[in-house]
């Protein structure tokens, strides 16, 4: 025998006949087939010590401290708030579970959240990214079109989100995204036949890819603009979708339901306990449906919320009571000029009225604040004052007829 044919792999002992390929190295030999082995065990290493930094990575808690975190920056919304802490803990156990062979899947728990804007949707799908440290983006649904139509196709969606990890693709595919508007996209009226209906069901099936988990090509700087670029696949499996939208209208629709099973037979609510002010809180996907969501869409969005109108004492407590509230806020701002900040309770109660008498919601009393605080933010820093009190009479010395017209016109 040649010493040639004597050679054999170190790891496995096989001849170099035996082998397709014999690699030599300083005093050893290895095999395509242990090569190809080796390779196997590292791609499996690199690929756990990934999950376990990105597990590290995840702060992970239980619905009652979610919940909790949330309460610190949201008032009220105590429905959603539980909701979206056990869809979240679930969504997240998901990821953390390790792969038995137990053939039980958890499934995904993607969110739809109904209510009026300027109720604190967003505030909650972006207050648990925060909790969570993981990355956000938001998107509007009207900007969306079917792929081949002017407009923007789902995928940018994943761009946004790419972009808020910094392009690391691992943590996008387990960030949140925010689809805000989902109600803009629903089919013109609950007709199936009506299928060539652009601004609707197309982007509802388009966007059915995504809540699916599929693995998408996305464009790093989103549209098709570009097409030098290279596509980034993303696989959307545990990416959890929260959806909101105002569904203005859907109170008739849920209202009707309410009456034919108060009338039916067999009915399950009392006419006089049904809450006319709050139709909401009695949402089902059914009434999704009968406005317009594919039930494809309905069912990749099990989990179904609703948010609370804002009445006044709610939008008095926004204004002070979460943890970076917007009076908080200013107090900062001027405490950087070295100015003590005070406000008194009518002021305060005044800006509430304001609010509610112009239907500015929770967005308006930012706008109203900064139209009262501007002057003071302008002259103080300049000034040997040290401090700022705001009573009632001052807020209504600044917030002028005009300057209030102008906030509705532009809420
Ligand atoms: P939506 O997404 O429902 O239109 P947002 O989440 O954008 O509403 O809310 C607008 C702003 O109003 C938020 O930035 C927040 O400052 C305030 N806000 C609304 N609802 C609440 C709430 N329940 N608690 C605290 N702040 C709120």
């Amino acid at each position: 025998m040649s010493k040639e044919e004597n050679l054999e792999c170190s790891f496995c002992g096989r001849k170099k006949a035996e082998t397709d390929l014999l690699i030599a190295g300083m005093d050893a030999h290895i095999c395509d087939k242990c090569i190809e082995q080796a390779h196997g065990i590292v791609e499996e290493e690199i690929s756990e010590a990934k999950t376990s930094s990105l597990s590290k990575d995840l702060v992970l808690k239980k619905p009652k401290e979610i919940k909790e975190f949330l309460d610190q920056y949201i008032i009220g919304q105590n429905e959603t708030k539980k909701a979206m802490s056990v869809a979240v803990y679930n969504h997240y156990k998901r990821l953390l579970q390790t792969k038995d062979n137990d053939d039980v899947e958890i499934e995904k728990s993607n969110i739809v959240l109904v209510g009026e804007t300027g109720t604190g949707k967003t505030l909650v799908a972006r207050t648990i990214a925060r909790m969570l440290n993981v990355p956000f983006s938001i998107v509007d649904a009207t900007v969306l079109t079917q792929a081949g139509y002017v407009g923007e196709d789902v995928e940018s969606i994943l761009s946004r989100l790419l972009q808020a990890a910094d392009y690391k693709v691992e943590k996008a595919e387990r960030g949140i995204v925010f689809i805000d508007e989902i109600d803009k996209i629903a089919r013109k009226g609950d007709n199936p036949s009506i299928t060539r209906d652009v601004s609707g069901e197309g982007v509802q099936q388009a966007l059915l890819k995504l809540l699916e988990g599929a693995v998408v090509n996305v464009a790093p700087k989103g549209g098709r603009k570009h097409p030098e670029q290279k596509f980034i696949e993303v696989n959307t499996k545990d990416i959890l979708f929260i959806a909101g939208g105002a569904f203005s209208g859907i109170d008739k629709i849920i209202s009707k339901r309410l009456n034919m099973q108060a009338v039916g037979f067999g009915a399950s609510l009392e006419e006089d306990t049904i809450d006319h002010n709050n139709l909401l809180q009695y949402i089902t996907p059914l009434d999704l449906k009968q406005f317009g969501l594919i039930p494809e869409i309905i069912g990749r969005l099990p989990v179904l919320s609703y948010m609370n109108p804002l009445d006044a004492k709610t939008l008095r407590a926004i204004l002070t009571e979460p943890k970076n509230s917007i009076i908080k806020q200013y107090a900062k701002l001027f405490v950087m000029d070295d100015v003590e900040f005070t406000i008194e309770e009518d002021a305060l109660n005044y800006i509430v009225d304001k609010a509610v008498e112009y239907k500015l919601g929770a967005r308006g009393l930012r706008s109203l604040c900064e139209a009262i605080f501007t002057d003071a933010m302008f002259d103080l820093p300049s000034s040997d004052e040290k401090e700022f009190n705001v009573t009632k009479e001052y807020a209504e010395a600044k917030l002028t007829n005009s300057t209030l017209k102008k906030l509705r016109a532009a809420s």
